[in-house]
Formats: structure tokens, C-alpha cells, sequence
């Protein structure tokens, strides 16, 4: 069996993994594995949804104390999951929590593990992935020594698809509580807030944004477009009251957006193994020498602060953001 684990958030699976699962769905049908979903939770409302996206099972593992993500509780009902089911391969998303679960369940199986999977193939049964290494200056294609072999998916890579399958339900028994670690609150930014890391549109300031009250121009623009705003590393550490959270690169997130607009930002080797991975990118800068030129779809020398808001103009004119 190949096992997704799904995140969700307000009874829907999380997007990222949806996009798991397709990616999954795809991997069972060239190797002739059965796909199951794996759902974590109080109560796993809105599971029948993995069904849509090509789950043949569906497996719930359903506990009061798993109402609140807990590391150890949930990579010890993962891990049971994959055990019981006999699954040799666990996929979840490269999403903070699927990052920290992932590893967590693969050190508890003595299993093969990698990080933020680009690529995934299936050879002879086993699973082969494709991972940016070097601040995305390399890719690596790994295959697995172990049994089992556990990778998380970069977000906004693989595309969500529809495909019905039965998706049988399954309820399965829940790890005992007394967890070491539980998420006593999670203190939400606001409604509709979406991630950087799984935004499909990312308008994105550097150092050239001058101060952190600038960014409202970019806000604008991102609203227009139906996005989220980014910022260099330099910006985030600048003392504008940006946080670490909004960080794209090495020491920040990885994003892999439909457009990326970079406005004011150099380039940097850094900034760039962040958002390489962008479908097309939007290079802003007064410099026409700056090193994100040689990496932008579409280049505009220009000072942002006339550039910006004519591009958030145009953008509301066409309805965009819509
Ligand atoms: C170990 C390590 C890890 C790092 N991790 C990260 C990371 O995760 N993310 C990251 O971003 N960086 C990271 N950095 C820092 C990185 O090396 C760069 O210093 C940083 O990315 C520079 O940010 P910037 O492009 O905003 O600033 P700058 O390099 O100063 O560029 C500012 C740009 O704005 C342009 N500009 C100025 N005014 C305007 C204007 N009015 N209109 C248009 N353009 C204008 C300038 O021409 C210039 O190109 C890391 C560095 C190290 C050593």
C-alpha cells in the first residue's frame, strides 16, 4: 500500500495534501498498489473527500487527546497506520506539520526518509524521488535502502486532480494519550490567511522596499491578484516589524508559486533557493544588473514605487484577483 497522510484544517483536507495524494494516485497505478488516506484527529470530518481525489481507503484514527496536534501522538498513530496497514510507502506534504511528522514516523520504522520531494517515480516497485539540494544549484534523484520509505511533497508542485475512487472507510485504534508534546493554542494571524509556502501568488519586497510601512503597496498588489506578500531575508531582519514567518530562501520557506513577484529584491544565491522553484517569476528592481534578472520570466527596471501600483491598477481593471 502506498499511505497519504492528509492534514485538514476546518473539516476540508488541506490542499498540499490533496496534491500528495493525486501524486500518490498516479504512483499506485504504475505500480499496481492499493492508495490509502490517513486522517488524524478528534473526529476526521470531511475524510470522505480523499475518496474524490483517488483514495481507495480511507483510514481514520479517531481519539479525543489527537483533538490538538501533538509530535509524538500523531507520529506514533502514523506510524501505527503504516505498520498495520503494511504500507511501504508514507507520503505527506512538506508543510510545517508534515515536516515535523514525516521524519518523526520514519526514525520510529527505521525508515528512509527525504525532505520537500519535487519528483516521485515508482521502479520496480520502489519508490525513486527528486529533491533540490545545494540551495536548489543541484537536484537529487535518491532511491531508498529500507522496507519502508517515507518522503514529504513541496507544496504547489504536484497538482490536486480529481478522481473517484471507492475509498472505503476504515476506522483504526488510536495510540494512548499521555503525549509528550501537545499544541496548547494556535494563535491564527487571521481568517483567509494563507501560508507562503502553499500561496499560489507571491508578491514578494527586499531591501529596496525601504521600510516596513511600504509594504502596504505591495499588499495591494497581492490582494489584487488574489495572493500573499514575502519578503527577503534582509527585510525580515531590517527591524520593519516583518516576521520571520513572511521569510522566503534558505533560512526561510520554500515556495513554489504560479507568479512570484519580486519587488526590490537583489537576487541573492540565498533568496533564490526559496523560489526557484516558481513558475514564473516577476523581477522588479531600479538595478539592471541585479542577479534576479537572469532567473525572472519577465524583467521591469524600474523604481517599484511607480511600477507597483500600476501593476495593482491594471490587476483590479482585469478583475484578478477574483
Ligand atoms: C547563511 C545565510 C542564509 C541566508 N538566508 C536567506 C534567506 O533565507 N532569504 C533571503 O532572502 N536571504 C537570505 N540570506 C541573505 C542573502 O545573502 C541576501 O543578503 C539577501 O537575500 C538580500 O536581500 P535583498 O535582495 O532584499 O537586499 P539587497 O541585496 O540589498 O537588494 C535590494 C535590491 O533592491 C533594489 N532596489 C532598491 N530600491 C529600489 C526601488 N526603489 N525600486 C526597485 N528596486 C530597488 C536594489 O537595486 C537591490 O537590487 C542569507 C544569507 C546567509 C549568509
Amino acid at each position: 500500500m502506498i499511505l497519504v497522510f492528509c492534514e485538514t484544517r476546518d473539516g476540508r483536507i488541506r490542499k498540499p495534501s490533496l496534491e500528495a495524494l493525486s501524486e500518490a494516485r498516479r504512483l499506485a497505478d504504475e505500480s499496481g498498489k492499493v492508495l490509502g488516506a490517513l486522517l488524524v484527529g478528534a473526529s476526521c470530518a470531511g475524510a470522505e473527500e480523499a475518496a474524490q481525489y483517488g483514495a481507495d481507503a480511507i483510514l481514520k484514527i479517531e481519539a479525543p487527546s489527537l483533538a490538538a496536534y501533538s509530535s509524538d501522538g500523531y507520529a506514533q498513530a502514523v506510524a501505527d497506520a503504516v505498520q498495520a496497514k503494511g504500507a511501504t510507502v508514507l507520503l505527506a506534504a512538506a508543510t510545517s506539520l508534515g515536516r515535523d511528522v514525516a521524519p518523526r514516523v520514519a526514525a520510529r520504522l527505521g525508515a528512509g526518509y527525504a525532505s520537500d520531494v519535487t519528483a516521485l517515480a515508482m521502479a520496480d516497485g520502489r519508490l525513486q524521488v527528486s529533491r533540490p539540494v545545494y540551495a536548489g544549484k543541484a537536484v537529487a534523484t535518491t532511491s531508498f535502502e529500507t522496507a519502508i520509505q517515507v518522503a514529504t511533497t513541496r507544496p504547489n508542485v504536484f497538482v490536486a486532480t480529481p478522481c473517484a475512487k471507492a475509498g472505503a472507510v476504515e476506522a483504526l485504534p488510536a495510540p494512548a494519550g499521555g503525549f509528550l508534546a501537545v499544541v496548547k493554542e494556535i494563535l491564527a494571524k487571521g481568517t483567509g490567511h494563507v501560508d507562503i509556502a502553499e500561496a499560489d501568488v507571491i508578491v514578494a519586497g527586499g531591501r529596496g522596499m525601504k521600510d516596513g510601512a511600504n509594504f502596504k503597496v505591495l499588499e495591494e498588489l497581492a490582494e489584487a491578484l488574489g495572493g500573499v506578500v514575502g519578503a527577503s531575508r534582509a527585510a525580515v531582519d531590517a527591524g520593519w516589524g516583518l516576521p520571520h514567518s513572511m521569510q522566503i530562501g534558505q533560512t526561510g520557506k520554500v515556495v513554489s508559486p504560479t507568479l512570484y513577484i519580486a519587488c526590490g529584491i537583489s537576487g541573492a544565491i540565498q533568496h533564490v533557493a526559496g523560489m526557484s522553484g516558481s513558475k514564473v517569476i516577476v523581477a522588479i528592481n531600479k538595478d539592471p544588473e541585479a542577479p534576479i534578472f537572469k532567473l525572472a520570466t519577465y524583467g521591469i527596471v524600474g523604481d517599484l514605487f511607480e511600477v507597483v501600483p500600476e501593476l495593482t491598477k491594471a490587476a483590479k481593471a482585469m478583475g484578478l484577483g477574483k
